[in-house]
């Protein structure tokens, strides 16, 4: 076999992983970057305009030979392994006539997110998979393995061709609401390795402030426990995980979550994945209509749906003047310092920081609500592991060698694993397996 990482191995974000066996040749991730050259946020506003030849030229499209809309199809099949746009942002570039295998919680947050974004997955040619159910790709096969990530229904892969077994870890942890499986993981190890491509988002981050989603939503159960009035809480509405411990501490607090139209249609696009996730008709929850979401689900053919919230509907009224006992996921966005705007006075009012801290690097948005009287509070648990669990799992796999990928630290590696053989690759550089 052979093994190219397009990008990622000295980067987080803009995965392209590619193998190639006797007769196969798959990629594993098309993601967009999370940085650009200069190391500022990548702004997919560049991407706009350009045919597949400039974007591959300017490298915001790794250069892959038959990967791409109007070429030659050269590649038989991508494998997604979750639905973050790191790894999958640039799926819109595909041939259609490339099969896309992922997993049914991957598709239906993809095809539910593609109507408000402008980078379109437009998945054409789905095939969806079974959690640690083998299928075949020429002569490969693959088995996706259910992993605990911020990320829903994420998947690591295990590829056997060619005599070799090589297991893409995809991003993964064992401190989130499904951690149990990173304990089965290692209880029950993938055996006979010979390359485990393991992903380091956290080396160089440092020890986290809170280490698991229990412990986030056991502290914001507390602080909604004594609150006096409103608490907003700025969280991306894809990380499933931390929506239901947002939910699971304020009905601890005996208090209201307010979600938005567009983290109702999220959450109700999987309901058929999932039926343990907070949907709009559960009680405790309640929908506030911001306007760009209403006319973005009727554009799209979603009345039905928008008429579907209607019971849970909260008005800013309502919000106002029950603020005492209303939790409410929320962005910082101009809509939201509308609604900031009518509710008047916040002294006191929560702000709980519910996403990792680099993103507030580039621009704070807390500084003007602080001067409004929001308070503010980090609480938020990593979507990655720590050192420790990348040496747990090192040590229980065994592998014959570690490729470090999705990291700025392929480095580290070595020095975390003293016993184990690393080998650490340039984008684009090829490996014989
Ligand atoms: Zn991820």
């Amino acid at each position: 076999m052979k093994l190219i990482i397009h990008r990622g191995t000295h980067e987080i974000g803009g995965s392209c992983v590619e193998l190639c066996s006797e007769k196969a040749r798959i990629i594993i991730d098309l993601g967009m970057p999370l940085a650009d050259a200069q190391n500022e946020p990548f702004d997919s506003r560049q991407l706009e305009g350009k045919s597949i030849s400039e974007l591959i030229a300017s490298q915001l499209l790794p250069d892959v030979k038959g990967l791409y809309v109007a070429e030659e199809k050269g590649v038989d099949a991508v494998l997604i392994s979750h639905p973050h746009q790191d790894h999958y942002g640039l799926l819109r570039y595909l041939n259609p006539e490339i099969p896309v295998y992922l997993s049914k919680g991957s598709l239906a947050l993809i095809q539910a997110s593609d109507i408000f974004i402008p980078t379109k997955a437009n998945l054409r040619n789905a095939a969806t998979f079974e959690m640690w159910q083998p299928f075949t790709i020429v002569d490969l096969v693959i088995t996706p393995q259910l992993v605990d990530h911020s990320g829903f229904d994420a998947a690591a892969f295990l590829i056997e061709g060619d005599g070799k077994r090589v297991f893409y870890s995809g991003d993964f942890r064992g401190h989130g609401r499904k951690r149990v499986l990173l304990d089965n993981m290692l209880k029950h190890p993938t055996k006979d390795i010979d390359y485990l491509l393991l992903e380091g988002s956290m080396l160089g981050r440092g020890e986290a402030i809170y280490p698991s989603e229990k412990a986030v939503e056991d502290e914001m159960a507390a602080m909604f426990k004594v609150k006096s009035t409103i608490a907003f809480v700025f969280c991306s509405s894809q990380n499933i995980d931390r929506l239901v411990s947002v939910y699971r501490a304020a009905k601890r607090a005996g208090q209201t979550t307010v979600i938005d139209l567009y983290t109702a249609y999220i959450l109700d696009s999987l309901k058929g994945v999932s039926d343990n996730l907070p949907q709009h008709r559960w009680p405790g929850i309640r929908v506030f209509y911001f306007y760009g979401h209403l006319k973005t689900l009727q554009a799209n053919g979603w009345d039905s749906f928008v008429k579907e919230c209607l019971p849970s509907r909260i008005h800013k009224e309502e919000l106002s003047r029950d603020r005492k006992s209303m939790v409410m996921i929320a962005k910082y966005n101009p809509a939201f310092t509308r609604l900031i705007g009518y509710l008047g006075d916040l002294d006191g009012a929560l702000g709980i920081y519910s996403m990792w801290e680099g993103y507030l690097e580039k621009s704070d948005f807390r500084q003007p609500l602080q001067r409004r009287g929001i308070v503010f509070k980090t609480i938020h648990a990593s979507g990655h592991a720590p050192e420790q669990d990348l040496k747990r799992l090192v040590s229980a796999f065994k592998p014959k060698c570690v490729v470090p990928i999705h990291t700025f630290h392929p480095k580290d590696y070595q020095s975390l694993f003293p016993d184990t053989k690393v080998h650490p690759l340039n984008d684009g550089e090829e490996l014989i397996l």
